[in-house]
């Protein structure tokens, strides 16, 4: 058993280490004094710069096919890198991405919504969830009809990434009410902003927001079906299968992070004449976070192994998810904790990171979804215990 990176594996992780650490760091105290008068702490442009800057250094398209541009890598390779991502609070991702999905679209859709997507020309978002069906999404009830040779879309999304900045959106809507949508009732839309339907941005606890789409007969033609029709609920859930092993990843950068900065802080802070880490609590909760991290850390790894090697990813996923998500809220809890009143403070990012990785516990899946996925895959016996070494 090798548990090593490859040569080609740490040289990549390297390379993007450098680049978050020379050019995205550097930005942090700004964006905690942006943030702290309520402005948004990257600018879009700025994102776009930095973005540019990573294509320089050869970062461009993760996940995007060479023929796209892209560096096609591995999942693995992906998954060192969201770790590094996740290493500054920068809201920063590499450029030349685009939404698994839009590679199922034919060769006129690639063109128009595709190519411009990974280019950063076009920003897309993706819509399932709506107000009464969020983890039992096969409940949607947002209506596609047709009507001549078009379709015309009612209804309403909600909590969607990126919907109030998107000018077209990926949109999951009934077209068979009688089958179901989880039955082959369900189609996608590429729906440009223009045809007609409209965002209401939603506050929440994170910095920044989603938001509500709302679909007054929006007409789109027969030409914007991604897929096959009554492909769509299929098509969703490729889609969320990317964020089960990302979403981690980005976590254990966090969560590595933190625990550095609770190190720091545990040997510098004094009370009583002694630094705070000499107390055994302090210990306890350093060497607890360091054992959840380690182990979300290889649960993450084995999932986008599995993804590597052509094996069905999910119970793996699922796992690497609810873990990865519940350790970065304990992890973060802990170094606020041992940050005392000034973990409080909106001067350091730790209380920045509690708000944002609430969310990890929620979106793509809760908690209770990916258990419920686990218990079942055992309990059906669709897979075994023992995972691929059984
Ligand atoms: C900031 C943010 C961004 C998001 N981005 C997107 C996006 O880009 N696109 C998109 O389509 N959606 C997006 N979502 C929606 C997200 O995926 C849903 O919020 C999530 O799936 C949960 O659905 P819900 O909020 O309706 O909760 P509900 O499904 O109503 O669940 C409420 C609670 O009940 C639990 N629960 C539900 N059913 C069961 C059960 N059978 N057994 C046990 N417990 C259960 C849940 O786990 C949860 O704790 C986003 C949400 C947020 C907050």
């Amino acid at each position: 058993m090798d548990f090593a990176l490859s040569d080609t594996e740490r040289a990549i992780r390297d390379t993007a280490r450098d680049f978050i650490a020379r050019e995205v760091m550097p930005l942090e105290q700004e964006l905690l004094r942006r943030e702290r008068a309520h402005r948004p702490g990257l600018e879009p442009d700025e994102l776009r710069e930095l973005q540019r800057k990573a294509r320089a250094f050869g970062f461009w398209g993760l996940a995007t096919p060479e023929e796209y541009g892209g560096m096609d890598l591995p999942a693995v390779t992906q998954s060192l890198i969201w770790t590094e991502i996740g290493r500054s609070f920068v809201p920063f991702r590499f450029g030349g991405e685009a939404d698994n999905i839009l590679f199922r679209a034919n060769d006129e859709q690639k063109q128009e919504f595709l190519v411009p997507t990974i280019e950063g020309e076009r920003r897309s978002c993706f819509a399932i969830t709506e107000p009464g069906a969020g983890s039992d999404a096969a409940n949607i009830k947002l209506s596609a009809r047709r009507d001549g040779g078009d379709w015309v879309l009612t209804g309403e999304k909600t909590f969607i990434t990126g919907g109030n900045e998107a000018d077209f959106a990926i949109v999951i809507a009934v077209t068979d009410r009688e089958k179901g949508a989880r039955n082959g009732g369900a189609t996608a839309f590429l729906v440009d902003r223009s045809m007609g339907w409209r965002s209401e941005f939603i506050q929440t606890m994170g910095e920044g927001g989603p938001a509500a789409l709302v679909f007054d007969e929006v007409r789109v033609p027969e030409r914007n079906v991604l897929g096959e029709p009554g492909q769509g609920f299929a098509l969703a859930m490729e889609w969320i299968g990317k964020g089960r092993y990302t979403i981690p990843s980005h976590a254990v950068g966090i969560a590595e992070r933190a625990l550095r900065m609770a190190i720091e802080y545990a040997t510098t802070r004094q009370t009583f004449g002694r630094p705070i880490g000499d107390n055994q609590a302090i210990q306890w909760m350093i060497a607890d976070s360091e054992t959840e991290l380690e182990a979300a850390r290889w649960l993450i790894l084995r999932a986008a192994w599995t993804v590597d090697q052509g094996m069905d990813p999910r119970h793996a996923s699922s796992m690497a998810k609810l873990y990865g998500a519940g350790m970065v809220n304990r992890v973060v809890d802990r170094v606020l904790q041992i940050h005392g009143g000034m973990g409080y403070t909106r001067e350091l990012p730790v209380e920045r990171w509690y708000r944002q990785v609430r969310l990890y516990r929620i979106f793509e899946g809760t908690d209770e979804m990916q258990r419920l996925i686990i218990a079942r895959d055992l309990l059906r016996g669709y897979t075994r215990l023992g995972g691929h070494l059984a």
